[in-house]
């Protein structure tokens, strides 16, 4: 099978705030220790709902890129390019464009929802019915294994899945697939041959999963066969024909619990949030001034942190004493608000200055960004440039 590999990707609408570091980058930050990482900045993505705003994105692409290395995202580990700087991207959503079933992308639930959240812009476009399309060509097109989303996303790697099986269906039945497959099961060695054999029998004879698991690990372990090969072998091993996309399992990840400054969640378009490399003296005073319990009229009033935005920070960032300390103190009134928040003050200054000092050398030196983009970008163009030379192939694209 294909290599296991994680992408992700992110819109440049906004700076990115503390909401996107706990829901999505920190989770980055430990992924790329544990698997072969792409990240990528959405700026196509961004263009389906922000057509007319193009400023905004430009505006954000490079300082998001930025924030992502501040939060401790790592070019050495992970890849980080922005997609229109591949533009295989476009060529694979417009090749898959041709056997999407229209009835499958009006289904994808987020399509309706999307286009009543955001009323306020015109989302009867062809770019905005076909993005979960452009998202399934970002994921397919590096044959990616595993996609982190929140449970609202779901439904998109389904789709993605679909259409991958689509392909394969309609264009993994190149001519002589089966002798092609018998002379790649040649190559495996007698011994393993015949363990491929009977594998695929239990599997196609009596459903056998087991023989279906062994056999797809025995086929990963190959070095001495060719991808095309092994494709093929995945494909005959399942009776179907070459497997040209893969189908990428979701990582589903937690929804961010981050609170913002006014109890909802933190939101831009909420207008509470704080900015992943926010000043610290702004941080300060948006904290200080977020409101609280409104009973905690005078200092001497009793307050009940069910009732308190500011609560909700503690359970982030404080430790199990501080919450006691924090919970004792507004009930009997024994501290007043501006005690209980300098805890949550210094958490998220402590978060944040690894988050400064790291970030301080790009914002000097815009260059070293730019590079890091480069060396990402085309790197994402040869893994995708691989999966184009295929699909090409099997679409009858290939003249050469
Ligand atoms: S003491 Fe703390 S929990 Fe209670 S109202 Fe004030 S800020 Fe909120």
């Amino acid at each position: 099978m294909f290599a296991d590999r994680v992408l992700s990707g992110m819109r440049p609408t906004g700076a990115l705030h503390l909401g996107h570091y706990h829901g999505v980058l920190k989770n980055w930050v430990e992924l790329q220790h544990q698997f072969e990482c792409l990240f990528f900045v959405a700026d196509w993505h961004a263009l389906t709902t922000h057509y007319d705003t193009p400023e905004v994105i430009e505006k954000h692409v490079w300082d998001m890129v930025i924030d992502w290395l501040a939060a401790g995202v790592d070019p050495a580990q992970a890849t980080l390019f922005i997609q229109s700087r591949v533009p295989a991207h476009a060529e694979l959503h417009l090749l898959l464009s041709m056997i999407t079933p229209l009835g499958w992308l009006e289904r994808v639930p987020s399509y309706k929802d999307q286009q009543e959240k955001l009323s306020e812009r015109e989302l009867s476009t062809y770019g905005f019915l076909g993005y979960p399309l452009l998202q399934s060509a970002d994921i397919l097109i590096y044959r990616a294994t595993r996609v982190p989303v929140g449970e609202d996303q779901a439904p998109h790697i389904e789709f993605t899945r679909e259409i991958a099986r689509r392909f394969n269906h309609i264009y993994g039945k190149e001519a002589g697939f089966r002798e092609k497959a018998e002379a790649a099961i040649k190559k495996l060695g007698s011994k393993k041959s015949r363990v491929y054999r009977e594998l695929r029998n239990r599997y196609q004879e009596h459903g056998d999963q087991q023989a279906l698991a062994a056999a797809k690990s025995l086929l990963d372990e190959q070095q001495n066969v060719s991808l095309g090969d092994q494709e093929r072998l995945f494909g005959y091993l399942e009776g179907g024909g070459k497997m040209i996309l893969s189908e990428p399992e979701v990582m589903l990840t937690l929804a961010s619990k981050m609170p913002g400054l006014d109890g909802q969640k933190m939101s831009k378009s909420y207008n509470n949030t704080i900015s992943l490399r926010e000043d610290p003296a702004s941080v300060i005073k948006k904290i200080r001034t977020m409101p609280t319990d409104p009973a905690r009229v005078r200092r001497s009033d009793p307050g009940d942190p069910a009732k308190c935005p500011l609560w909700q920070f503690h359970l982030v960032y404080s430790s199990e004493e501080t919450k006691r300390w924090a919970q004792e103190g507004c009930v009997s009134a024994g501290i007043g608000c501006l005690d209980c928040k300098q805890p949550v003050i210094d958490a998220i200054l402590a978060e944040q200055k690894p988050m400064h000092e790291r970030a301080r050398m790009y914002e000097e030196d815009p260059s070293l960004v730019r590079n890091i983009i480069a060396d990402g970008c085309e790197k994402a163009d040869r893994l995708a440039q691989e999966t184009m030379r295929d699909v090409r192939e099997a679409m009858g694209l290939d003249y050469s």
